[in-house]
C-alpha cells in the first residue's frame, strides 16, 4: 500500500531507455564513483565499467555496486562506450587520453570532471585529434575532503553547479548529453569560458586549499606543535578542514592552474601585507574596518546562496 506510487515510478523508470548505455569511468574515486551511483539511482545508465590504478579500490567499487565490471584493459573498455568519464588526478589525464584515443568508437563522448579546464582542453585537443569535437570539458562544483570509492555517494552533486567550458569545435549534442547526465545527478548546469573558470577557481577554491595546507604546516612545524594542536578550537579545525584533502590531487590542481594560482597568491600576499601593516601600526580602527567589511561581504554571499 505505502510503496505503490514508488513502485509505479520505478516501473516507468525501468521501462525507459537509459540515457547512457555503457559508461566507462577512469578513476572510480569520490567524483567518478558518486557520478556512477547517482546515474544508477536514476536508472540513467545500463552498465558501468571502471578503470583504475588501484585494484583494491576497483574491487571495493564493484562490491559497493558503484561499477558493474572492472575493465580488463582500457583499450577494450572504451571501444563500444557511449560515454567515457575522466575522474583521475589531473596529472594522469594526458596519459589516459593518449592511451584511449586510438580505440574510441566513432560516437563515443569523452568528458572530464577535473578542477581546471584550460589544461585538459589543450590535452584533449592534442591527443584526441579528429575526435576532439566530442570532448566535453566539465567541472562539478561539489566534493568533500575524502577520496576513493568508499567515499562516493549518490547525493554528492545534488543542488550543486556543473560548469561546462565547451570550445568552438565542441559538438553541441555531446554537451547536451553530458549536461543531461549531470542534471539527472541533481546538478544545475552553467556554461563558462575556460580561462574565466580557471581564474575564478584559483581564487575561490585553489587558494583556500593552499592557505589551509600552509596554516597546518606552519603550526605543525613549531617545536611545541603537539601542545599547540592539543589546544585548538573550532576556528582552527574549521579553517583547516580542507587540508585533509588528497595531497596528490591538490598538487596536480596547483600545477595545472599555476599561472592563475600564482596571481591569486600574489593578491592574497598583498592583502596580508595590508593587514600586517595595520597591526604593526597599532591601527585598531582600520583593522576592525577591514574585518567588518569582510564579515559583511561573507554575510551577503551566504544570504544570496
Ligand atoms: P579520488 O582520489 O577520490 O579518485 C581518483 C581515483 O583515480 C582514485 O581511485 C585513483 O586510484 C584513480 N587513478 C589514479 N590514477 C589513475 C590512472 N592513471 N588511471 C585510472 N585511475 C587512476 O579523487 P576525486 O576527488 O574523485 O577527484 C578526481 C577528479 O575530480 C580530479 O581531477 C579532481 O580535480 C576532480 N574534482 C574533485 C573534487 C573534490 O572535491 N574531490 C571536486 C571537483 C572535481
Amino acid at each position: 500500500m505505502k510503496k505503490k506510487s514508488g513502485a509505479r515510478k520505478g516501473g516507468a523508470q525501468a521501462a525507459r531507455k537509459p540515457l547512457i548505455g555503457k559508461l566507462v569511468i577512469f578513476g572510480v574515486g569520490l567524483i567518478g564513483g558518486s557520478f556512477a551511483l547517482a546515474l544508477k539511482e536514476q536508472r540513467a545508465v545500463a552498465r558501468v565499467v571502471g578503470v583504475g590504478r588501484s585494484r583494491a579500490n576497483l574491487l571495493t567499487a564493484r562490491r559497493l555496486g558503484i561499477i558493474d565490471e572492472i575493465a580488463a584493459d582500457a583499450a577494450t573498455a572504451v571501444r563500444d562506450a557511449d560515454v567515457v568519464l575522466l575522474a583521475v588526478p589531473l596529472a594522469q589525464n594526458a596519459a589516459v587520453l593518449a592511451q584511449i584515443a586510438p580505440h574510441l568508437g566513432p560516437q563515443t563522448i569523452v568528458t572530464d570532471a577535473g578542477s581546471t579546464k584550460l589544461d585538459i582542453i589543450a590535452q584533449a585537443r592534442r591527443y584526441l585529434g579528429a575526435q576532439f569535437g566530442r570532448f566535453v570539458p566539465a567541472h562539478p562544483i561539489a566534493g568533500t575532503e575524502k577520496s576513493g570509492a568508499k567515499a562516493a555517494f549518490a547525493a554528492l552533486f545534488r543542488d550543486h553547479e556543473l560548469i561546462v567550458t565547451p570550445v568552438r569545435e565542441t559538438d553541441p549534442q555531446a554537451v547536451k548529453k553530458v549536461a543531461a547526465a549531470w542534471r539527472l545527478a541533481g546538478m544545475r548546469v552553467n556554461k563558462m569560458d575556460a580561462a574565466a573558470h580557471d581564474r575564478m577557481f584559483a581564487l575561490v577554491s585553489h587558494l583556500p586549499h593552499v592557505v589551509a595546507y600552509a596554516l597546518v604546516g606552519q603550526v605543525a612545524g613549531y617545536k611545541d606543535a603537539q601542545t599547540l594542536l592539543a589546544h585548538t578550537g573550532g576556528g582552527f579545525r574549521d579553517t583547516t578542514r580542507i587540508a585533509g584533502s588528497s595531497p596528490e590531487m591538490w598538487r596536480d590542481i596547483c600545477l595545472s592552474n599555476r599561472d592563475a594560482l600564482l596571481q591569486a597568491l600574489d593578491d592574497y600576499l598583498a592583502e596580508f601585507e595590508r593587514l600586517r601593516g595595520l597591526l604593526a601600526a597599532n591601527d585598531g580602527a582600520a583593522l576592525e574596518q577591514r574585518f567588518a567589511a569582510a564579515r559583511d561581504a561573507r554575510a551577503r554571499w551566504l544570504k544570496r546562496k
